[in-house]
Formats: C-alpha cells, sequence, structure tokens
C-alpha cells in the first residue's frame, strides 16, 4: 500500500492569497501546500481521497495518472471543486469512476455539478461518475476500507480505514474533525499510519488544533502519524522540532510505502517514511 500526499494543506492553501508572512514567503518546497487529499496505491488499483480545486496540478507534480475509484470526505469546496479534471482519469482508464461518499454528499455532487448529471450538451467532455453510498466495510482495489463519521464542528465527515490483507498494513485518513466520537475511536486502534487534521496550534471550531491532534495521537498509539489541512500558521521544519519522533507534518508529494515497514513495530517516523 503506497499513500502519496497530494496536497498538505488548509482551504486557504499555502502560501495564502496576499499573506506576506515568513511560511506563506518561505522558500522551503515543504512550506507550499495545495489543498488536502491523499491517493492510496492498493494491489489492485489507485484510490483518491477527494478531489480538490488542485487535482489537475497535484496529478502532474506527483505522476498520478490512474484513478480507479474517488473516497469523498465532505463536500467543501477545498475537497470536491476538482471533480471536473477526473475527466481525464476516465480518458486514461477507459471506464467511468466510482464516486464514495454519504448519501448527503452524494447529493450534494448532483446539485454542485449538476452538468454532469443531466442531458445536456457534452462539449468539452463531462466526467463519467458512477455515485455510490459509502457503506460501513467495502472493498475497493484489493484494499479493506471502513468508513466512519466524524464531527467538523457540526458538520458530519466521512474518515476512512484502510487495511492491506496482502500485508496487514493500515492507517486511516482523518481530515476536517473537530470531534471524534468515542463510538468510533476503535478505528484508529491499531494503526501503522494515522493521517490526521491539526490546521494550527490554537483550538479552531471546527478542526483539531496541534495539542488537540497529539492528544488523539497519544490516545490512538499508531506506530506514526501524519498532520495535515496546515495552515500557514505552521513552518515545516520548526513543527518538525515540537512534534514527537513519530509525529511529521505531512508535505506536498510525500510519498509513504507501507509495505517497506517491518509488521506492527512501532519505531522511529524516520525508518517508517519513505519520503521522496
Ligand atoms: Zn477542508
Ligand atoms: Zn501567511
Ligand atoms: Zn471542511
Amino acid at each position: 500500500m503506497k499513500i502519496t500526499i497530494l496536497g498538505s494543506g488548509t482551504s486557504h492553501g499555502v502560501p495564502m492569497i496576499g499573506c506576506n508572512c515568513e511560511v506563506c514567503t518561505s522558500a522551503n518546497p515543504k512550506n507550499h501546500r495545495m489543498r488536502p487529499s491523499i491517493a492510496v496505491e492498493g494491489p489492485g488499483g489507485t484510490i483518491l481521497i477527494d478531489t480538490t480545486p488542485e487535482l489537475r496540478l497535484q496529478s502532474i507534480k506527483t505522476g498520478l495518472n490512474h484513478v480507479d475509484a474517488v473516497l469523498i470526505t465532505h463536500t467543501h469546496a477545498d475537497h470536491i471543486f476538482g471533480m471536473d479534471d477526473l475527466r481525464r482519469f476516465n480518458d486514461l482508464g477507459g471506464h467511468d469512476i466510482p464516486v464514495y461518499g454519504s448519501p448527503e454528499v452524494l447529493e450534494d455532487i448532483q446539485r454542485i455539478y449538476r452538468y454532469v448529471f443531466v442531458q445536456t450538451q457534452v462539449g468539452g467532455g463531462k466526467p463519467r461518475l458512477q455515485l455510490r453510498v459509502a457503506e460501513n466495510i467495502m472493498e475497493i482495489c484489493g484494499l479493506n476500507i471502513s468508513c466512519f463519521t466524524v464531527l467538523h464542528g457540526k458538520l458530519e465527515v466521512q474518515s476512512y480505514r484502510f487495511e492491506d490483507p496482502t500485508t496487514g498494513k493500515s492507517f486511516a485518513y482523518v481530515t476536517d474533525v473537530s470531534i471524534i466520537p468515542e463510538t468510533v475511536k476503535h478505528f484508529l486502534n491499531n494503526l501503522d499510519l494515522l493521517i490526521l487534521d491539526a490546521v494550527r496550534y490554537e483550538p479552531h471550531p471546527t478542526h483539531f488544533g496541534l495539542y488537540q491532534a497529539l492528544d488523539v495521537i497519544a490516545n490512538a498509539r499508531p506506530a506514526a502519524a501524519l498532520l495535515t489541512h496546515l495552515s500557514h500558521h505552521f513552518d515545516h521544519d520548526r513543527l518538525c522540532q515540537e512534534t514527537p519522533p513519530h509525529v511529521e507534518p505531512a508535505f506536498d508529494g510525500q510519498i509513504i510505502d507501507l509495505l517497506s515497514v517491518p509488521a506492527s513495530v512501532p519505531c522511529e517516523i524516520t525508518n517508517l517514511l519513505s519520503s521522496s
């Protein structure tokens, strides 16, 4: 199971329009953050989580040229406004692309992307999508996936846990979250990797602040954790110094190959995460 961080930034992206702060003007490429998304390569294909407004740029930057399925967390603009770019993956793969989400998410997608689902002229082409309700347990691209719901302020957001039955490796992607209900906390047990929302140092009404995220990580005890949905309040190198050794900020273009990890042995993140 190979995970590519397509974007690690908050909804504004970093640099943020019109901001001259130290991070927004930083020369460190790890401080340049597109909107949050990952690609997961399983034994049977590649799954995208969310389709950000920068999906085209993210795909070109990371060489992503194949998408077999899409999982949606929720329908805020930073997570779905690149869905039209799936047209290219329709053409490259020669097939429709299933898009999974909650019933509410699928309803939003049909309203926001109305031209895709009604009979109109095709013009430059429309994405060919098959909307499917995300079930609690699914098998997609050879991976066992659990879908569970967390809270983003009052909004329900879908999170996803992946298990690779061929390697026994597991990870979870939990973004846009301010509350993880007790009833779903077990989905974070025994993970090789947890990718978790941390938008800034201070608490936030609809996201985890850094210390809330670190608390969740301390309780769930994944072998390693990456922080995502990062704002310009975080300088990459400084944040690396401030977090425990097995917790790091994600960065755009980062590749994590869970195959290279020894089974269930907690270890330093530098051994666990092969970065590029
Ligand atoms: Zn977001
Ligand atoms: Zn800034
Ligand atoms: Zn959101």
